[in-house]
């Protein structure tokens, strides 16, 4: 349809591609793959630093297989979405097992890799070893939908194997990781989710929804699942030292090999009054505590849930289960997201 759809994509991105540490003249598997594990559900300013500091610690997929579960919590703090990073982990051995350590270059082997999806797969194959295949991400979803003026749910099954073709179609034989990065980055920088810049786009001339006047109505996405509101509560233990109880999140929770202050878990909606948060806690860890005041209040979100995370003061009235005392400002204890807040907003 539109001859010069890469060319003129491509020189747009030579123009105004954004810089981002992990794009290298030199293809880069490793950093590749980590850099795009972290953009699923993490903003680039926030990858850009961790990014660095991930490969500082890990230079080789065999470093980062034999990390155990607190340098892996380390490396992957500020990121959330700690499951990522134990897939990629899992991956990672498969490469030290499957592939001598090297990510291996084949299109099947890569996606046979744990963590690694259609998307994933697309942009290593691409960008590190120059396969033509598309990386479709929510950008490139974007600029595609509105650029042939999809109108259906672009979630589906059969609209998403349309969009692989369209963007296969398109694609750049000599610099398909380019023109991915291309799409990823015009999706990210002009045709936003809303407001597009049109007048900035390099495929404005052809473009089906500028055309039509779809741009604002475009994408169609499915309906986002309802909100939950969580009423979660933890306590807070100190002995002298002002160390803080704490336990390790089970396998199969949210934040697994984590730790938690005690509570009912951090999902669990939990309006009960002392005694009943008493015996929650027993259940849970073992632990013999007598809860006091509410200490304070912070919110969190995971997923769908929206959780008012209450505080209490707490003391031990027996055993401690298993629950240990940790200094609450060691970086080298992983404390989930929602005991960090609350920690935080204590000490700070
Ligand atoms: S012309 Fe506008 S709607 Fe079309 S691809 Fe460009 S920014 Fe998106």
């Amino acid at each position: 349809m539109s001859a010069g759809f890469a060319a003129r994509l491509l020189a747009w991105y030579d123009a105004h591609g954004r810089t981002l540490p992990w794009r290298r003249s030199t293809p880069d598997p490793w950093g590749t793959w980590v850099s795009e594990v972290m953009l699923q559900q993490t903003r680039v300013e926030v990858v850009r630093e961790a990014w660095a500091r991930f490969r500082d610690a890990f230079p080789e997929p065999v470093d980062f297989a034999v990390a155990d579960d607190d340098a892996l919590h380390r490396a992957w703090q500020g990121l959330g979405y700690y499951r990522r990073a134990r897939l990629l982990r899992d991956g990672a051995r498969q490469v030290v097992e499957r592939h001598g350590g090297s990510v291996p270059s084949g299109i099947a082997e890569l996606g046979a890799l744990a963590g690694i999806g259609e998307y994933t797969r697309g942009a290593i194959a691409s960008i590190a070893f120059g396969h033509p295949v598309a990386a479709i991400d929510g950008n490139v979803e974007r600029v595609f939908a509105r650029h042939r003026a999809v109108r259906d749910d672009v979630k589906k099954t059969a609209t998403r194997r349309l969009l692989r073709t369209l963007v296969e179609a398109e694609i750049d034989r000599a610099r398909p990781g380019d023109f991915n990065q291309a799409l990823m980055d015009l999706g990210a920088t002009v045709c936003t989710p809303r407001s597009p810049r049109c007048g900035a786009c390099p495929l404005a001339a052809d473009c089906a929804a500028r055309s039509q006047g779809l741009q604002e109505e475009l994408p169609v996405l499915p309906a986002r699942r309802a909100m939950v509101d969580v009423a979660a509560r933890v306590v807070v233990v100190r002995d002298s030292h002002g160390r803080v109880l704490g336990a390790r999140i089970p396998t199969g929770e949210i934040n697994q090999g984590q730790m938690e202050l005690p509570g009912p878990g951090v999902l669990v909606d939990h309006p009960g009054d002392a005694q009943a948060l008493a015996f929650a806690i027993f259940a849970r860890h073992g632990a013999q505590l007598r809860i006091g005041d509410e200490l304070t209040r912070v919110r969190h979100g995971i997923t769908h849930h929206r959780i008012t995370v209450c505080a209490y003061a707490g003391e031990l009235s027996g055993e401690a289960g298993d629950l240990e005392f940790l200094d609450p400002g060691d970086p080298g204890v992983p404390w989930s997201t929602p005991a960090r807040k609350v920690l935080a907003k204590l000490d700070g």
